[in-house]
């Protein structure tokens, strides 16, 4: 049996059931859980003084595509729409493999660790040069991070009237035959699980019909969660109703996309009644601000989502869109654009941190994660409050509007990954060498 003991934390938002805020408090961690929160708490192992900290559930992203670190601010990409980005940037992604997929997640993942994110999905839906779904699965394992990556697809290439080059698609019957291949091997449904494969074909205009549906059916068969990206921008919302002749909620609901173990990316477009429809089958959104603002997308209905009981987390997505990897920035950019839509009361810090915990948790099907409660898993992330931004501040659990951007601690399953704002786990100076390098070779 271990336990460390988190002890004299100035504020600890636990984000549990009835959102609970303890003051001088402490938590103690056995065996990767949180096994109790309250004062005056002893161990005879491991102590860790919180006092100057506020502390918070580790943060979820519901949404990436790792690789794209490597081609973030393409020179061709950095000012176009989404479908122009994708032209751009697609041949340069043919010419990733495995060394590429390792590198770029583990980059990802770090920067991810470092905003106090501890449990991150990821969308890999290429595989050029035998690159696989095992590349970035090894890369998260080594960084230590609690990792929910989906297998990705493309079907549809140029010459059969879709975006991508034919080089970065694959047969259906051999995305079906991975997918299985994934889940066998990866997946595991188990509480405190550090590993569960989804299945995400990359969106209804870069896969067929059949595909959706099938994905949808293999999914159910095996239990595991299923993702897309859906109702992005107008251009997105158009090509629907002129391919599909529908929008694109009553396409996710006819091909079986709907229901608690299904989760969206972006849904910036969705009208009331698809709002309606999530809300009424449990299923899932992944909201991107940053992203969103990037790609000049729109502002996603967040507040009405909320409003309505659709569950909502927060992703950064791939950081050739966003630039940044940073889940703070990303859940402060998401309270700041419900106060452009909606005024000032639209959104508090507390709700949004509130996503970024709680509800990416909710929305990947990990009750276990995302609140600081007996019986949870042990990702915490905690806080520096002695930093510059948090200087004067009169409410330190106001995190998002007065709080570092970085973590200064960072546990996941209760093995420390961040020590005073360093990865522990894996030479990251290294890796960002080797990253640099790559991207070099890339440009040549
Ligand atoms: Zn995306």
């Amino acid at each position: 049996m271990s336990e460390i003991l988190i002890k004299n934390a100035d504020t600890i938002l636990t984000m549990d059931d009835t959102r609970q805020e303890l003051t001088g408090a402490d938590i103690l961690i056995r065996d990767g859980q949180i096994s109790q929160i309250g004062h005056g708490l002893n161990t005879m192992g491991e102590v860790h003084d919180a006092s100057g900290c506020v502390v918070t559930p580790g943060l979820v992203n519901t949404h990436h595509h790792l690789y794209q670190t490597l081609t973030r601010a393409v020179p061709g990409g950095q000012d176009a729409l989404l479908f122009g980005w994708l032209k751009t940037l697609y041949p340069i992604w043919a010419r990733f493999g495995p060394t590429e997929m390792f590198t770029s997640a583990q980059i990802g993942l770090a920067e991810l660790a470092l905003s106090g994110c501890t449990l991150s999905s990821d969308h890999l839906y290429l595989y050029p040069n035998g690159s696989r779904l095992d590349d970035t699965i090894a890369a998260a394992s080594e960084l230590g991070l609690r990792f929910q990556p989906t297998r990705g697809a493309m079907s549809i290439g140029e010459s059969d009237g879709g975006l991508p080059p034919d080089s970065l698609v694959e047969a259906e019957a051999d995305i079906l035959e991975d997918m299985i291949r994934v889940v066998d091997a990866f997946h595991d449904p188990s509480e405190g699980s550090m590993c569960r494969v989804g299945l995400a074909p990359c969106s209804p205009f870069s896969v067929s019909r059949d595909l959706m549906r099938d994905a949808a059916l293999l999914a159910r068969d095996k239990g595991v969660m299923l993702h897309t990206h859906l109702a992005e921008n107008d251009e997105d919302i158009a090509y629907s109703e002129a391919q599909f002749g529908c929008r694109p909620g009553q396409y996710a609901e006819e091909l079986g996309w709907t229901g608690p173990d299904v989760w969206h990316a972006h849904c910036v477009k969705l009208d009331g009644a698809e709002i309606d429809l999530f809300a009424r089958t449990g299923t899932g959104v992944a909201h991107c601000p940053c992203s969103n603002c990037r790609l000049g997308s729109g502002i996603a209905p967040v507040r009405a989502m909320r409003d309505q009981g659709v569950n909502v987390g927060l992703g950064a997505d791939g950081s050739a869109s966003n630039d940044n990897g940073n889940l703070m920035l990303e859940a402060r950019q998401a309270m700041l654009l419900q106060r452009v839509a909606n005024g000032a009361d639209a959104m508090s810090s507390r709700e949004a941190l509130e996503i970024a915990t709680r509800g990416g948790a909710d929305v990947l099907g990990r009750p276990d994660c995302g609140r600081l409660q007996r019986g949870k898993r042990a990702d915490i992330a905690i806080w520096d409050m002695r930093s510059i931004e948090s200087a004067g501040s009169w409410d330190p659990a106001a995190l998002l509007l007065a709080g570092p951007m970085r973590v200064k601690h960072l546990f996941v399953e209760g093995r420390q990954i961040v020590r005073d704002g360093q990865i522990t786990t894996i030479d990251l100076p290294r890796v960002i060498e080797r990253q640099n390098r790559l991207a070099m070779a890339l440009q040549n």
